[in-house]
């Protein structure tokens, strides 16, 4: 198993990538976003990024803005994102980073609200997701989804489902607090099991299970040796982030906790 941090874009990447290795890391989950981690200025900081990286013998993963609209019902934006997307492609490529995020987001305003809307919805993310899909296979970049039901009205597993079953090479990126905020333990459950065979990567932190709050592991009402427990029971044994935004050193206090459970 490998531990890693998301990088913040408020600050350098390099100053993150320094002080995620301080923690003890085993690697990093770039998040390629504005302000400071946009396509265009990591591509400049290309030469040092590789370079700490090989350093530090940290591996890279690419984690893009939640937000993104790749199912939106006005084409010219949902083109544009699809033409940002390849950017973000293009810079995974050049950092060398093989897994590359995007968020199963979106459905704002009443566009989930009726059956007809969502349809819509899923029928958009699903082109979306077929177009960057192709274009990252040929930059040798695997893309993964990650769920993301927070909202009112969010995307449901059953969605999630569907763009996954019908984007060929698309992998399952699992949020374990995001699927508790959807439906508890029985909804992570429901995740791990239908998914088992596609999940490459995983996010961990703790919530209460109504808002996304990032805390640190012990601080919401996850039942992590539950979580524990199924991870073995998959033998999942690839890269989780630790996602708690409170603090680097919380994060690091949270891996601490999950390596002494998951053993
Ligand atoms: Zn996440």
């Amino acid at each position: 198993m490998q531990y890693g941090l998301l990088s913040s874009a408020i600050y350098d990447l390099t100053e993150e990538i320094k002080s995620i290795k301080k923690l003890g890391f085993d690697y990093v989950e770039i998040g390629i976003e504005e302000p400071k981690a946009t396509p265009q200025i990591l591509i400049r900081q290309k030469a040092q990024i590789l370079g700490l990286l090989k350093e530090y013998r940290m591996q890279a993963l690419g984690h893009t803005s939640y937000w993104v609209g790749f199912g939106s019902s006005h084409n010219k934006v949902r083109e544009g994102w699809i033409a940002e997307g390849k950017e973000m492609i293009h810079v995974a490529a050049s950092l060398n980073i093989k897994l590359l995020n995007f968020h199963f987001h979106g459905g704002e305003g009443q566009s989930m609200q009726t059956k007809f809307g969502r349809d819509i919805f899923v029928s958009n993310f699903t082109d979306s997701m077929l177009e960057l899909s192709r274009f990252a296979k040929k930059s040798k970049v695997t893309l993964m989804l990650e769920n993301v039901p927070l909202q009112r009205n969010g995307p449901t597993i059953k969605e999630y489902s569907q763009v996954i079953e019908n984007t060929q090479g698309l992998m399952v990126h699992l949020d374990i607090a995001h699927a508790y905020t959807e439906g508890g333990m029985k909804m992570i459950r429901e995740y791990v099991e239908r998914f088992s065979d596609k999940i490459a990567h995983l996010h961990i932190h703790d919530n209460h299970g109504e808002h996304d709050e990032h805390l640190p592991l012990g601080m919401g009402t996850i039942d992590f040796n539950g979580v524990a427990s199924m991870l073995k029971g998959m033998d999942y044994n690839r890269t989780i982030t630790l996602e708690v935004f409170t603090s680097k050193s919380d994060a690091a206090s949270s891996m601490r906790y999950l390596k002494g459970i998951l053993g």
